[in-house]
Order: C-alpha cells, then sequence, then structure tokens
C-alpha cells in the first residue's frame, strides 16, 4: 500500500513540475503559477512524509487531490490555450483523453462498463496519446523556437543593413561638407592674396608717387637739374662738414651774358630752350658725384663742390665756360652765340661761417667778371 502511494505522489508530483515548464507558467503568473505550486508542495511534502516516516492514513485526502489536481491541470491548460498558448491546446487534448480512458478504465473496475479492449487498456492507451500529442507539442515548440530565431536572426540583418545604410550616408554627408568646407577655405585664400597683390600693388605704386614727389620738391621744373631750395640745404650741410673735416668746399655761379637782350630778340620760349640746353651742358661736364648742379634763379645756376680747392673749382668753371661758349644754339638756321660768366669762391668753413658769406664771395667775384667783359671766370679774393 505504502509503495502504490508513493508512487502516486512521485506521480503527481512529476506531473506538477511538467505542466509547470511544458506550459511555461512562470511566463503567465498569477492564479495558475501559485495553484501550480500550491499543488506541486502538497504532492512534495506527501512523497517526503512517505519516505521519512512511513504509511499514514489519509489516503481519502490523496484521492481528492489527485482529483482535484487532474482538473485543475485542465482549467489551468484550457485557461492558457485561451490565451494563446499553443503547447496548452496539444496538453488539453491529451489530457483531456487520459482523464477519459482512465475514467473508463474506472468504471470497467466497478462494472459500470463492460470488459473490453478499450477499457482494459484505456489508461494505457490515454499514456500513449498523451505521449504522442506532446511530443507533437515539443516538437511544435522547437520549430517555433527555431522559426523566431531565424525571424530575429533576420530582422538583426536587416536592421544591420540600415545602419550601415545610415551609416553611409552620413559618410557621405560628412565628405561633402569636408569638400565644401575645403572650397570655402580656398576661395578666401584667393580672395585674402588678391588683396595683399592689392595691397603690395598700391604701395608700391604709393612709394612711387612720394619718391616722384620728393623728387619733384628738390627739382627745377624747367631745367630739370635741382632746386633753390636744395641748393641752399646741401650748401649747409656741406659748410658743416668741412668744418668737421677740415676740407675745402667750393661754389661757383654760373649767369648767362646778357640774357635780358636774348628774350628781348627772340622771346621768351627760345630763352627757355636756351635755359634747358645749358643746364644739361653743365651737367654733363661736371664728372663728379659729390657735385651737386641747382638753378639759384632767373638764368643763374650754382654748382656746390664738396672736398674740392678754389683752384680746382677754378679750373671746373673754366671748362664750363668753355663749353657754354661753344655751345651750338640753332634758331632759325641760325646759330645763336651764348656765354656765361662765373664767380668762384671756395675755402676750408671755420667755425662761425655762414653759407651767406660763401655765396657773397661768389657773387662778389661774378660781378668781377662782368666788370672784366663777360664770358670769364673769377675767382674770389681772400675768401
Ligand atoms: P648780364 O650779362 O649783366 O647778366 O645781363 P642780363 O641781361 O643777363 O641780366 P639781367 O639780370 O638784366 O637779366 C636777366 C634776364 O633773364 C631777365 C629775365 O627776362 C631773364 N630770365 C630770368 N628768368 C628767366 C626764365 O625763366 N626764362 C627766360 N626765358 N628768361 C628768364
Ligand atoms: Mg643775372
Ligand atoms: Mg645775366
Amino acid at each position: 500500500m505504502n509503495g502504490f502511494a508513493l508512487s502516486i505522489y512521485l506521480s503527481f508530483f512529476a506531473a506538477a513540475l511538467f505542466i509547470r515548464n511544458f506550459l511555461q507558467l512562470k511566463q503567465y503568473g498569477g492564479w495558475v503559477l501559485h495553484l501550480n505550486t500550491v499543488l506541486a508542495a502538497y504532492w512534495f511534502v506527501g512523497v517526503s512524509v512517505l519516505l521519512l516516516h512511513g504509511p499514514v492514513r489519509w489516503v481519502e485526502l490523496m484521492e481528492v487531490m489527485a482529483l482535484f489536481s487532474c482538473i485543475a491541470a485542465l482549467v489551468t491548460s484550457i485557461w492558457l490555450w485561451f490565451k494563446g498558448n499553443k503547447s496548452a491546446r496539444y496538453f488539453t487534448v491529451a489530457w483531456t483523453g487520459l482523464i477519459v480512458l482512465t475514467f473508463a478504465a474506472v468504471l470497467m473496475m466497478e462494472g459500470v462498463l463492460p470488459h473490453g479492449p478499450v477499457t482494459e487498456n484505456g489508461q494505457l492507451i490515454g499514456f500513449v496519446l498523451e505521449m504522442l500529442l506532446l511530443s507533437l507539442a515539443l516538437a511544435e515548440r522547437i520549430n517555433r523556437v527555431q522559426r523566431e530565431r531565424e525571424e530575429a536572426q533576420a530582422e538583426a540583418l536587416q536592421l544591420q543593413v540600415m545602419m550601415n545604410l545610415e551609416r553611409d550616408e552620413k559618410l557621405a554627408a560628412q565628405g561633402a561638407m569636408l569638400q565644401l568646407q575645403g572650397q570655402t577655405n580656398r576661395e578666401l585664400e584667393d580672395r585674402v592674396q588678391e588683396r595683399t597683390q592689392e595691397l603690395e600693388r598700391t604701395m608700391t605704386n604709393l612709394e612711387i608717387a612720394n619718391r616722384e614727389l620728393a623728387k619733384l620738391s628738390v627739382t627745377d621744373p624747367l631745367t630739370k637739374v635741382h632746386n633753390r631750395r636744395y641748393f641752399d640745404e646741401t650748401l649747409q650741410r656741406e659748410l658743416e662738414r668741412s668744418m668737421r673735416t677740415g676740407q675745402p668746399v667750393s661754389l661757383i655761379l654760373v649767369d648767362i651774358d646778357h640774357f635780358k637782350q636774348f628774350n628781348d630778340r627772340y622771346g621768351h620760349l627760345v630763352g627757355d630752350d636756351c635755359l634747358r640746353l645749358v643746364a644739361s651742358t653743365l651737367d654733363q661736364v661736371m664728372v663728379r658725384g659729390t657735385d651737386l648742379l641747382a638753378r639759384y634763379g632767373g638764368e643763374e645756376f650754382a654748382i656746390v663742390m664738396p672736398d674740392t680747392s678754389l683752384e680746382d673749382a677754378y679750373r671746373v668753371a673754366e671748362k664750363l665756360r668753355g663749353k657754354v661758349q661753344g655751345l651750338q644754339f640753332i634758331y632759325k638756321g641760325e646759330r645763336i652765340p651764348v656765354s656765361a660768366s662765373l664767380g668762384v669762391a671756395g675755402q676750408v668753413a671755420a667755425p662761425g661761417d655762414k653759407v651767406e658769406d660763401l655765396i657773397a664771395a661768389a657773387d662778389k667775384a661774378l660781378y668781377q667778371a662782368k666788370d672784366q667783359g663777360r664770358n670769364r671766370s673769377v675767382r674770389a679774393e681772400g675768401a
């Protein structure tokens, strides 16, 4: 009797655990799970008591609980079938078949139903049927899981493809942006370079203009030799240098003879031409780069000669005079004679000497040259 009870308790405990796992009760929770837990616990306690303690006297309770467990399993299975559990469908059919055939066997034993192959082997058939259906359910579940896994893989693959596409698009956009940025930078650099070149050109032009202006401010517009202002500055500077170095500085004043008559006879424009010719002639004769030729005023020129003694200056003056005298100034096919008188002064400047003194000395010598009959050079005395 104890062995029979133990097998019943073990069977129902195993069945409870099977239902719990096969129908995935933990996924659903709620009353189906609680009911299963309570029944499994009951059958487990029964097994434990039978093993540890030995036979007990609540066989009636076992029969009631067995019936209750069968009904509970059926109700649970039908409930889950309605909830969409596919395994529950197979289980319901198998379980119902087993119960019906077991019941038929019991009724046969009680004499209610006649003996026959179905009633005699009812429970066995029921078990076979149950095995078959549950195997089907398992196969179906395996297929489903396999299908779901494949679907998940396909979905993951599709997701991956989409992500790749998105990444490619992003990369393309980035590339386009970089290209645009590069182009903008290049354009900007070009513009900056253009502006810089423009600025450089402007600066160069400005420099040229400044040099031109500076030259203009020291140049006589008619004869293109230096003007009076530059002459004054240069003479002052050279006088001071002579004081420092102890080297002589000389000055030649050149005055064209009878130029008033020249103008009166040929007109001022021809007079201007003559002034230009005399200026360029004087300029050519002066070979030393340090010498300075300037238009002193009217028809007078001045030559500042640094590091030059009075005697040397006089020799230059005579040479200049000779050149002017030899000029071929042709007007209307006729050579017009031109001559000049020159006054030369030169000295080593001493502290306190003034430019006016040197000019006055040269001027005085020039007047002497005029007095002595013009077309000659005269040295200042005791300068
Ligand atoms: P001298 O031999 O004594 O020097 O007599 P001169 O006639 O040369 O001297 P004067 O000072 O009497 O006359 C100078 C003349 O030079 C007067 C003026 O008409 C002329 N002259 C001065 N500047 C210019 C100029 O820029 N162009 C022209 N064509 N003539 C000028
Ligand atoms: Mg004069
Ligand atoms: Mg004159």
